[in-house]
């Protein structure tokens, strides 16, 4: 059995307080059940009943409706003819676009609304999304089969498609549910950071009764949209009963989905034990810079050090050998896991700490997993060490990430943690203050929609604030 049990004499909670079904074998995944809880603290956050609810009924749907059924082959038969499909299944299809962040927040968000709307998700596998994640749903598959009809245009539903949302509403090809005007079989919403006032009318009420009614709605995006699902009034009441405690909505849709696979998971575990289990406290640091100029370096590092030390994060370098022995306090180690494209900031700490006495007379060590140094999207081994080191992130106690990062807005959400955000370094000199600690775990919509429909909700809502990091940004507290 797969319950609660004891293990090294602690009690782990292996389906995350019902968030997870028992219906997987244990060893497929080892990243799913017990194993995790190992690594990670329970999470003091709890999913509500009626969350946990909606997941079952989901997973059934998913059976019912996904790969495989004779449910698929209808809709994908309509679909090639292009004609409605009258079956009870709907679809989202998943396109496989941006960095590993971008893409973990937008299938959690698609996830989210399929929860909210009765349909199953399909992701794009051309990818590599299959090296990175466990299938979730037990029983079936959440990837779309390669020969799905409509796979060959998947890479060109851009901006200008005439099938996507925004481009019929411009060319004033608008789906009218009043009149006989005929709906279309799928329809492409285009939801990537550079979209335009069209495009983001999926974000309301009347557009959304709309797109119900066509069975395959197919998402090139690379956003993290819940909190604007939050401004939609039918949605909202909804959410509401989903998540009582609103600002806990990607920690457990997170804990939920994303399972890495056994490769994955090696890493991780690899890492964790060498590097961050005997620790008495860990740290985390997610440098993520875009200018590699020399000057660059000095200041983001200032920023760092400024960061730690203001919010007592680490402890400064004494300046001589601390002589007096402080027998009155054991010292602590602290391990440090740094994640970057580039060595030169882990490095700086290592030496820094090798090279002087911490003032506390605690030992401090600097880890950082790899160095990439540069963004290799969809080479497999790359995405890889970039999910291990998010979810290595995810374990530290104490988070310190890069401003509008969507990987580092990853790495909270699936540990739970409100970090301390490095502000943007301008003018080529540290900011000041360095840092500010995050109002809640949540992701930042980092290009919401501000105005038209949503201009009074956005009003009017004390639960979606402007990010920390993006003033017009939004996100749930
Ligand atoms: P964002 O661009 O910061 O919002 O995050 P994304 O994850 O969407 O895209 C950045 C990509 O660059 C990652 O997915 C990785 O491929 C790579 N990358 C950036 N920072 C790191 C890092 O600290 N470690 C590793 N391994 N890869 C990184």
């Amino acid at each position: 059995t797969i319950k609660g049990s004891k293990e090294s004499g602690k009690t782990v909670d292996k389906l995350a307080g019902g968030l997870l079904t028992a219906d997987f074998n244990e060893d497929s995944c080892l990243s799913r059940y017990h194993k995790s809880s190992l690594y990670r603290k329970a999470s003091p956050y709890k999913p509500s009943e009626y969350l946990v609810f909606k997941l079952r009924s989901y997973e059934m749907l998913h059976k019912r409706c996904g790969p495989g059924t004779d449910a698929y082959k209808k809709a994908t038969e309509s679909l090639s003819h292009d004609e409605i499909s009258v079956g009870e299944c709907k679809y989202i299809v998943w396109i496989a676009v941006y960095g590993l962040g971008n893409k973990i927040l937008t299938l959690a968000s698609m996830f989210l609304y399929a929860l909210l709307t009765e349909r199953i998700i399909l992701l794009d596998q051309r990818k590599d999304i299959s090296d990175l994640f466990c299938e979730p749903f037990p029983g079936t598959s959440w990837l779309l089969p390669l020969d799905f009809p409509l796979t060959d245009q998947l890479d060109s539903f851009n901006r200008e498609h005439s099938r996507c949302y925004g481009t019929m509403l411009k060319n004033h090809h608008a789906i009218n549910s009043t009149t006989t005007e005929k709906i279309p079989s799928y329809l492409c919403l285009y939801l990537i950071h550079d979209y335009e006032d069209t495009d983001k009318m999926f974000f309301c009420e009347r557009d959304q009764d709309l797109s119900r009614q066509v069975p395959w709605l197919v998402f090139n995006s690379n956003l993290y949209f819940i909190p604007s699902l939050w401004l939609i009034p039918s949605f909202q009441t909804e959410l509401i009963k989903l998540f009582p405690q609103k600002d806990t909505v990607f920690h457990h849709l997170a804990r939920y989905l994303f399972h890495p696979t056994n490769q994955v998971w090696g890493m991780v575990t690899r890492s964790y034990n060498a590097y961050l289990s005997r620790a008495d406290e860990t740290l985390g640091i997610q440098v993520r810079v875009f200018n590699r100029r020399a000057g660059y370096f000095q200041h983001v590092m200032d920023q760092i050090l400024a960061c730690t030390q203001r919010e007592k994060l680490l402890p400064q370098v004494a300046s001589q050998v601390i002589t007096t022995n402080n027998t009155s306090k054991t010292p602590k180690l602290k391990a440090v896991l740094v994640t970057s494209l580039y060595p030169e900031y882990s490095e700086r700490l290592r030496n820094m700490f090798w090279e002087g006495p911490s003032s506390t007379g605690d030992t401090v060590q600097v880890y950082q997993p790899s160095q990439e140094m540069y963004q290799q999207t969809d080479k497999k081994l790359h995405d890889q060490k970039a999910l291990a080191e998010i979810y290595l992130l995810s374990l530290t106690d104490k988070l310190v990430t890069s401003n509008s990062s969507t990987f580092g807005y990853v790495a909270q959400g699936l540990g739970g943690l409100k970090p301390w955000i490095l502000y943007q370094p301008k003018n080529l000199t540290a900011p000041e203050p360095p840092c500010v600690k995050a109002m809640s775990m949540e992701p930042c919509f980092l290009r919401a929609p501000l105005y038209g429909c949503q201009a009074k909700t956005v009003r009017i809502t004390p639960f979606v604030r402007y990010c920390e990091d993006r003033i017009t940004g939004l996100k749930l507290v």
